[in-house]
């Protein structure tokens, strides 16, 4: 097992891929927090962990509260003795034109991203400093990280800042064995993305199936969707990377669709 033994936070994870990674991680021996802001969710995701070698706790937070994330870092601190590693992964996507955008739903997104991801790597950094023995902080970013598509001025500019927020973790963090690195994936089945499928093709004026083959997939290399477990996989495989070798890194998992 890759993580025996190791503590883990994961934001969002009562859904799609946080859900996959808190799962994955487990299975590889982790403790693992399972934050989200539905508790029932996030409980089902710590049901789902039943006989696997780790365990899981449940956590209501929002990372857009400061205390809520600081009291779910504390609370992991004192019942497991340290945190390891942090999976920032909370999202959320909104699809409009930016002439037609409310300033709130811009602020919206931000926050939940860009804020989010302060707030629970501060709190992860301060104590991984604290008990000294390193970390690896996790950010979900995108293909939108690298590239930007019509209807998602917010989350494109979010996702984009997160490799900035990655980088400099990644400078401040050497000192004390912190690596951050962002994970980009490209479509995958989640809720976030079901609920935009018909949103983009009433925006679009095309239908669901070409949002799918002439948007979401066209530049992949098969022309199909990247799954939660290729993302789970390359997050237990950033989670575990033993050095410093693999810091502010950005990893595209797209199926092709970006290459660089
Ligand atoms: P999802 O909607 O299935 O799950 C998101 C989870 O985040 C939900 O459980 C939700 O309750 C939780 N959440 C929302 N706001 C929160 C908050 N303020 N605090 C805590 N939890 C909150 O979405 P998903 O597709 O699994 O997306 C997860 C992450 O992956 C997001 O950051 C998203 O941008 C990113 N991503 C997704 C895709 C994709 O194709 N699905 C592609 C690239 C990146």
């Amino acid at each position: 097992m890759l993580l025996d033994g190791r503590v883990a936070l994961v934001t969002g994870a009562g859904s799609g891929i946080g859900r996959e990674i808190a799962l994955a991680l487990a299975r590889d021996g982790a403790r693992v927090g399972v934050g989200d802001i539905d508790v029932a969710a996030a409980e089902d995701t710590v049901s789902a962990m039943d006989g696997a070698p780790g365990s899981g706790m449940a956590l209501n937070m929002d990372v857009t509260s400061e205390s809520q994330v600081d009291a779910g870092v504390a609370q992991l601190d004192e019942a497991w003795g340290g945190l390891d590693v942090l999976v920032s992964n909370a999202g959320i996507q909104h699809i409009a034109p930016i002439v037609d955008l409310d300033y709130a739903v811009w602020q919206r997104v931000m926050k939940i991203h860009l804020d989010g991801a302060f707030l629970t790597s501060r709190a992860c950094m301060r104590v991984m400093r604290r008990r000294a023995r390193g970390g690896a902080i996790i950010l979900m970013g995108s293909v939108h990280s690298k590239v930007a598509s019509p209807l998602k001025a917010p989350y494109v500019a979010a996702k984009h800042g997160l490799l900035g927020l990655a980088r400099v973790i990644a400078r401040e963090g050497a000192a004390d064995g912190i690596r951050a690195n962002v994970i980009c994936p490209g479509f995958v089945r989640t809720p976030l993305v079901d609920r935009q499928i018909p949103e983009q093709a009433a925006e679009l004026g095309i239908s669901e199936e070409e949002v799918i083959s002439t948007v979401m997939l066209k530049d992949t290399v098969n022309g199909e969707f990247t799954t939660l477990d290729d993302v789970a996989r390359t997050a237990v495989f950033l989670a575990a990377f033993p050095t410093a070798a693999l810091t502010g890194q950005s990893l595209v998992v797209s199926n092709g669709w970006v290459m660089e």
